[in-house]
């Protein structure tokens, strides 16, 4: 079941994904985290994304696709989640068409919805596990044990670079401006499910594993 987590920057789409893989044996693909390890490399690409991403502005169309069609062909267990892409139509065009080459519909595309003021405290309290990405929050999510990575014991955490208020301004734009016709774009495909956001980590995933089940 191949299904797209649609939603703001600090929706939780990324939180609720490490779920999935864990619940349900399924695979996130993130074009952030693909792009994130892009930049860190020594490549023409790396730099190209680079100065887009700390701007809070889009990474092209084209980019991004080559990055989940090379993704798409591999093992997949028990599902795609595409989280953070697709985020413009053409995208989603894209999307369409490569899964239909590979004979895989999209089962559900779920939008979480959260208000900006709530983005705000989410994004600038949201640090990720080094060793293993998983993610926490100052306030909502800490660790079990101050310090140490609940999933893999690791020690060490990474706050992203454009996790800043100015950035995060952008990224709401864009998001506004290009993403969210996206839920029109699944609401007359007929595979739209909208959840609450806002609502406690625990209660969100068993929203989605509701929507999961019905599809
Ligand atoms: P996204 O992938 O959509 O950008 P994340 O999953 O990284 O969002 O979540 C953003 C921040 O909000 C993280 O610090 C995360 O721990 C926190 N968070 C995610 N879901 C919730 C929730 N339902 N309630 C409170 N905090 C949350
Ligand atoms: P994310 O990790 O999803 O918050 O993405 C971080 C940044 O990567 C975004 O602000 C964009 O600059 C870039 N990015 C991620 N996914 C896409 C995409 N599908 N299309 C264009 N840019 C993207």
């Amino acid at each position: 079941m191949n299904i797209v987590l649609l939603g703001p920057p600090g929706a939780g789409k990324g939180t609720q994904a490490r779920r999935l893989i864990t619940e349900r044996n399924m695979v996130q693909l993130s074009t952030g985290d693909m792009l994130r390890e892009a930049r860190s490399s020594d490549s023409e690409m790396g730099r190209l994304v680079a100065e887009v991403m700390d701007r809070g502005g889009l990474v092209t169309d084209e980019i991004v696709i080559g990055l989940i069609e090379e993704r798409i062909a591999a093992d997949h267990g028990g599902g795609l989640i595409f989280d953070g892409f697709p985020r413009t139509l053409a995208q989603a065009d894209a999307l369409e068409a490569l899964l239909a080459q590979h004979g895989e519909p999209l089962a559900a595309a779920i939008e979480i919805r959260v208000d900006d003021e709530a983005l705000v405290a989410r994004i600038s309290g949201r640090y990720t596990c080094a060793s293993c990405g998983e993610v926490y929050h100052d306030m909502t999510q800490p660790p079990a044990k101050a310090g140490v990575c609940d999933a893999c014991g690791g020690t060490e955490f990474i706050r992203r670079a454009d996790d800043n208020e100015e950035s995060l301004r952008h990224r709401l734009m864009e998001y506004y401006r290009k993403t969210s016709p996206l839920i029109g774009y699944y609401h007359a495909k007929g595979i739209l499910a909208t959840v609450d956001g806002l609502e406690k980590v625990e209660d969100v995933a068993a929203k989605i594993a509701a929507v999961l089940d019905r599809a």
